[in-house]
């Protein structure tokens, strides 16, 4: 297996969030400050990763070609919203958006016999084939999963960000050849409202998916309880490649959510799910997804980065 990271780190990819908004650059900020502080000591495991494949046709592999049109149309307006208010155009939103899909995409193609690449930018995970919705424009790991999923076979997707992954789990809930694996808080408080645990795949996918709610207030012995669940879901069922998005809007303090994870346990989650991609020796890519609290965001992450180096 390969001993690096592969960090993807571009000018325009640390663009993706928008104006005025809880999404907004300052995370990327954030975590660039304080990787300019150990990229020494760790270049032997970090691989920074700044040109990448980008093309338009990528978008086409999960989205709609009238929604596609659409994202462009408001993006060269520069003005109103993508979804029905959580999402707001800006000129180049397109492009913005369109950057961080193919920087997961190639993270995955890159990853796709084993290794670890990490897209800080990329997580998207309630944009839907038709529609944006939360802070999500192109779905990126949609697009990522269509683009390896004839040589990964099955995929196995884990999400411990905060809110359900509902543009993942209604795009895949009748595909067998998908595994999901989503910890989020209660439908009942957060938005999106969906990801009951009584939601496990229709037809012959029933049983290929699995949505654990947790409680406001849910700390991180809870996460961490709750991801040792994996163990049990993954037995006896086979995978080529597995995407995390780990979003850091369940720890403690975060403006948008209710849970109350520790920076400690939460890395320990990361961690302990990145091991089960290195125990069947397939590629693994982490996704940034949400996380509200810029510095948390930075902090989290460097730790992260640098605890899997010391797992390689
Ligand atoms: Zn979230």
């Amino acid at each position: 297996m390969s001993r690096k990271v592969y960090l993807y780190i571009n000018p325009i990819l640390f663009k993706y969030g928008f104006p005025n908004h809880p999404l907004n650059v300052e995370r990327y900020q954030e975590f660039l400050n304080r990787f300019d502080r150990i990229r020494d000591e760790y270049i032997d495991c970090i691989v920074e990763v700044n040109e990448f494949r980008c093309s338009e046709s990528y978008l086409k592999l999960f989205h709609t070609k009238g929604y596609i049109e659409y994202v462009k149309r408001l993006s060269e307006l520069g003005s109103g919203f993508l979804d029905y208010g959580d999402t707001p155009a800006y000129k180049g939103v397109y492009d913005v958006s369109l950057v961080s899909v193919c920087a997961t995409r190639d993270a995955v193609l890159k990853t796709i016999d084993g290794g670890v690449a990490v897209n800080l930018a990329g997580g998207w995970h309630h944009a839907f084939r038709d529609r944006a919705s939360g802070f999500c424009v192109f779905n990126d790991i949609g697009v990522a999963i269509e683009s390896i999923r004839d040589v990964a076979l099955n995929i196995l997707y884990i999400d411990i960000d905060a809110h359900h992954g509902d543009g993942i789990y209604y795009s895949y809930e009748s595909d067998p050849n998908i595994l999901i694996f989503d910890i989020h808080e209660s439908p009942r408080f957060l938005f999106p409202g969906t990801g009951y645990s009584y939601e496990t795949g229709k037809g012959e996918a029933v049983g290929t998916k699995v949505n654990i709610e947790v409680m406001p207030g849910a700390d991180g012995n809870i996460l961490l309880n709750e991801v040792r669940n994996i163990d049990e879901f993954i037995t006896e069922k086979e995978f080529g490649y597995v995407i995390i998005q780990a979003g850091t809007d369940g720890i403690s303090g975060d403006p948008l959510t209710h849970l109350d994870y520790d920076i400690d346990s939460f890395v320990k989650a990361v961690k302990y799910l990145v091991s089960i991609a290195f125990d069947r020796g397939v590629g693994v890519t982490l996704l940034g997804g949400g996380g509200y609290q810029p510095k948390v965001f930075g902090e989290v992450w460097i730790r992260i980065i640098t605890e899997i180096c010391g797992m390689l």
